[in-house]
């Protein structure tokens, strides 16, 4: 077994806190990789909260990992030994499903192996995240990183990156579109970014009117403020496509009425309770509602290779391992400006 170091939660209510633990001697399609860094994702504190239910513990959280291969198993056939590579939110999948054979294994019909808080494939062990020193993968599951993209900065694509590029690709956002991003964080700030350079017309939404300025420098066209309750008729029937990130539980009716004639909201935010939707607010302009989850292998290769062609990465704040309750503090009351990454040659 390979001794491994991080930093786990033990329960929902206890701090994230050092934790040592094993990976398997990689077999002969794994991958090994020395970490250098890892995005918080809101999705780690809902799930270290335990705030959707069914979480597994101990967990090391962490899927936006990125590192270099320092071993390979004898059978890998596309990494080498000092590659800069990725792991997602996905180590697994079942392979043969109707969705897996067409590159959709986000949505395999066994149900995908999440990166941390699920068991490995095989049940032998909680798989655990990136909040640690050294990785283990089946190649399949690897990104390889573009040489222009810097580990730290590339870290949030392999999740926020590639959740955003995902359904604006889905929902076709390009020229003559306009797209509105509806919370401006981790997630939110890639989508401006991916939808900025597929083309669309984009707006910011966001309770936080401090974030204005931020919103037109990372690419936004317009941004609007929701704490003013006119916007909502300011702006009624205006997007083609709205992609809600919101992480709270905020009342949704409002931000129905900002879509267009036969446009979607594609929500990829996932608050803790669920979603009052009145099918007025649909009807009237035969409106969609819609999610998304984050993106196939594949996919996330091709958005790696766009955000290299596009010169794009994320916003961070590069922090000590020692800092991760401090920094899932300040992602709860959104202030994170726009993802903090934990710098592992600190641990
Ligand atoms: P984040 O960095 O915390 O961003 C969430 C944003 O939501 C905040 O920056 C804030 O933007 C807005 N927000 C927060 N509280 C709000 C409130 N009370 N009222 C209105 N707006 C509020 O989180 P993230 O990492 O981007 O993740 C966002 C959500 O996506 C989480 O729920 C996460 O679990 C989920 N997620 C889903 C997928 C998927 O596959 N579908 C993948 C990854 C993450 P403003 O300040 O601009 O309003
Ligand atoms: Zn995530």
């Amino acid at each position: 077994m390979i001794q491994a170091k991080g930093f786990a939660a033990l329960s929902p209510k206890t701090p994230i806190q050092p934790f040592a633990f094993e990976r398997r001697e990689p077999k002969d399609h794994d991958v090994v990789f020395d970490i250098k860094f890892c995005g918080i994702c809101h999705s780690d504190i809902h799930q270290a909260r335990d705030e959707w239910g069914g979480s597994i513990f101990p967990m090391v959280p962490g899927h936006e990992i990125t590192g270099v291969v320092t071993k390979i198993g004898a059978k890998v056939k596309n990494f080498k030994v000092g590659d800069p590579v990725g792991v997602g939110c996905l180590i697994d999948s079942c392979r043969h499903c109707a969705h897996c054979e067409k590159d959709l294994e986000q949505y395999c019909l066994e149900g995908p192996t999440y990166t941390y808080n699920a068991y490995e494939r095989d049940k032998s062990a909680i798989a655990q995240g990136g909040y640690s020193n050294v990785m283990v993968c089946d190649e399949n599951y690897v990104l390889s990183i573009p040489k222009t993209l810097p580990l730290d900065k590339a870290a949030p694509l392999l999740c926020a990156g590639i959740t955003l590029y995902s359904p604006l690709m889905h929902w076709k956002a390009g020229p003559g579109k306009k797209v509105a991003i509806m919370g401006l964080g981790g997630l939110g700030h890639m989508g401006v970014k991916i939808a900025r350079a597929l083309g669309a017309d984009v707006t910011v939404l966001s309770h936080s009117e401090g974030k204005r300025e931020d919103a037109l420098k990372l690419g936004a066209h317009n941004f609007v403020c929701t704490k003013d309750e006119a916007v909502f008729k300011k702006y009624a029937n205006s997007f083609d496509l709205i992609i809600n990130t919101v992480s709270a539980d905020i009342p949704m009716a409002p931000y129905f009425g900002l879509i267009k004639l036969d446009g979607a909201m594609v929500t990829v935010g996932i608050p803790e309770k669920p979603v009052m939707v009145h099918p007025f607010s649909l009807i009237g302009m035969r409106r969609s509602y819609a999610g998304s989850g984050i993106g196939s292998v594949k996919e996330t290769q091709e958005m790696l290779d766009f955000c290299a062609k596009h010169g794009i990465t994320s916003d961070i704040e590069v922090i000590a391992p020692k800092q991760i309750n401090e920094a899932f503090e300040r992602v709860t009351k959104s202030d994170v400006r726009y993802r903090f990454v934990i710098d592992m040659a600190q641990l």
